[in-house]
């Protein structure tokens, strides 16, 4: 018999993103899976022969974008036979529900079914069939890393971890829409990371809804600090980061590590979501504001330079003036260096949904304010008090306000803009700092001569031996 062979036209696809980083990283993992098949990726959803819309459904605001982001294509069906997508969080919670409200949409394929999606392209391709492919898989095979199949023309990736959560938190979809908790072998954690530094990645940033946890129910038994130090082993890798940290799960093991590795950057991201005990329980957040407060000062004991992030909610059923007080305090004894506020938004499914005392969205509106412009004057007085410092940056690409200027993150994870050649991209450069804004940082590069080996990152200039 002879063989036949087929060769396949090369088509586009273009990807619609919203949500966490989980889903920014899913997003490159299917892009990655599809130009092994067929595909390439484009930035104009107008060529593209495959519209696929990665979803959020943590909150009732990215849920809603969805739909008006399929109104949008729905020509692009009509006038080029472009097939549509939806992946993702709302793909899950929604099924097969999603097709019937949505008649020219073609597939719907849930969190842990990524791996399927060029056999089902395949499938829509050669019969018109519809799809939806929603189930869960048990054996985590749907985790498995997709490395790059041509050079990424970037300095840092993400790298996932672990995929669900166990906690339950009682305003939260993710248990729902991403399943159990699942960690990856931490052996094939290290070799996709070995990848990645062999194609010129300089920064790792962790991914998980509750890194902590990591390492239930692997065969071979490893904490998330041995899987750090295992990462920060490993050659050409330069920094290292992680999200999301759960306070309760956070250990003495992981703070001390922030003194131990050299490679992980000064940067925690730990969401409190209320300063109010009883509302922490409530949530069941498994915490309290003096336990939490406990932990950033251990954290700041190790390591002082350390900046610290979270993600606070407002409104939540049952929150009274004392409670969003609680709040304020918290955020006022921690000085964030930045945080993510949201307004609270029942999402059906999760236990809190069925609370009955919900406050009403003016009182939300205001506290959320009131609590950004306090914030805002933290982050900006914190920024300012960086003035004259020297930080260490990696260099990520041209910036977007200025044709002159390359922009990167400090290890604190500040956004840090200077005047610089595109050379820079991917060096780890000194820069002194001489503006702090709201947002980001301003600086110069600290000529070479000025510079000693190791010896003048977060520093004032006044006290750089030259
Ligand atoms: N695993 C992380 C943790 O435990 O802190 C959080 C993951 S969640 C995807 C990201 C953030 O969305 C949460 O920290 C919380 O502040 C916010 N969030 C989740 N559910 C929400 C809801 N129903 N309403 C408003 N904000 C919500
Ligand atoms: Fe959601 Fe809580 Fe799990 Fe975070 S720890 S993903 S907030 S259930």
């Amino acid at each position: 018999m002879r063989g036949v062979t087929i060769i396949l036209m090369e088509k586009r696809v273009y990807i619609e993103t919203y949500g966490c980083q989980m889903n920014e990283h899913d997003s490159e993992r299917i892009l990655r899976l599809l130009e092994g098949s067929h595909y390439i990726g484009t930035k104009d959803a107008k060529e593209a022969d495959f519209i696929l819309i990665n979803t959020c459904s943590v909150r009732e605001k990215p849920e809603h974008k969805v739909y008006s982001a399929l109104g949008r294509y729905k020509w692009l069906k009509e006038r080029r036979g472009a097939i549509i997508g939806v992946a993702g969080c709302v793909a899950q919670q929604e099924g097969n529900k999603l097709l019937d409200r949505v008649p020219y949409l073609d597939m719907v394929i849930g969190t842990h079914a990524i791996p399927m999606l060029p056999q089902l392209l395949q499938k829509i391709e050669v019969s018109g069939e519809r799809v939806c492919e929603t189930g869960f898989d048990q054996n985590g095979k749907y985790l498995e890393a997709i490395l790059p199949q041509r050079s990424l023309d970037k300095v840092k990736s993400y790298v996932t971890i672990m995929q669900g959560c166990d906690h339950f938190c009682s305003f939260c979809i993710v248990p729902y829409v991403r399943g159990r908790e699942q960690s990856r072998p931490s052996r094939e954690i290290v070799e996709e990371v070995k990848h990645l530094a062999e194609m010129g990645m300089k920064e790792i940033c962790l991914l998980g809804q509750n890194v902590n946890g990591y390492g239930k129910g692997l065969e071979e038994e490893t904490s998330f600090s041995e899987l750090l130090e295992n990462i920060n082993d490993i050659d050409g890798i330069e920094r290292i980061r992680f999200t999301t940290s759960h306070p309760k799960d956070l250990s003495e093991e992981l703070i001390l590590a922030f003194s131990k590795l050299e490679k992980l950057c000064e940067h925690i991201h730990l969401p409190f979501q209320s300063g109010s005990d009883r509302i922490l329980k409530a949530m069941h957040r498994g915490y309290t504001k003096e336990s939490y407060l406990g932990k950033i000062d251990r954290l700041k004991e190790v390591c002082p330079s350390i900046a610290i992030t979270a993600d606070v909610i407002v409104g939540f059923p049952g929150e009274e003036e004392e409670d969003f007080k609680q709040t304020l305090d918290l955020i006022e004894k921690v000085r964030f260096d930045d945080l993510f506020s949201f307004k609270y938004s029942p999402r059906k499914e999760t236990r809190a949904a069925q609370f009955v005392d919900k406050v009403e969205e003016k009182v939300k509106q205001e506290h959320l304010s009131i609590l950004q412009e306090i914030q805002k004057g933290i982050t900006l007085q914190k920024n300012l008090e960086l003035e004259g410092r020297v930080e260490e940056v990696l260099v990520e690409g041209r910036s977007k306000q200025s044709t002159q200027d390359v922009t990167g993150r400090t290890r604190s994870n500040k956004i840090l803009n200077f005047g610089g050649d595109i050379s820079l991209v991917g060096k780890l450069v000194p820069v002194r700092i001489t503006k702090g804004y709201a947002h980001s940082l301003r600086g110069e590069l600290v000529p070479p001569q000025c510079r000693l080996q190791n010896a003048n990152f977060g520093v004032k200039d006044s006290e750089i031996l030259i």
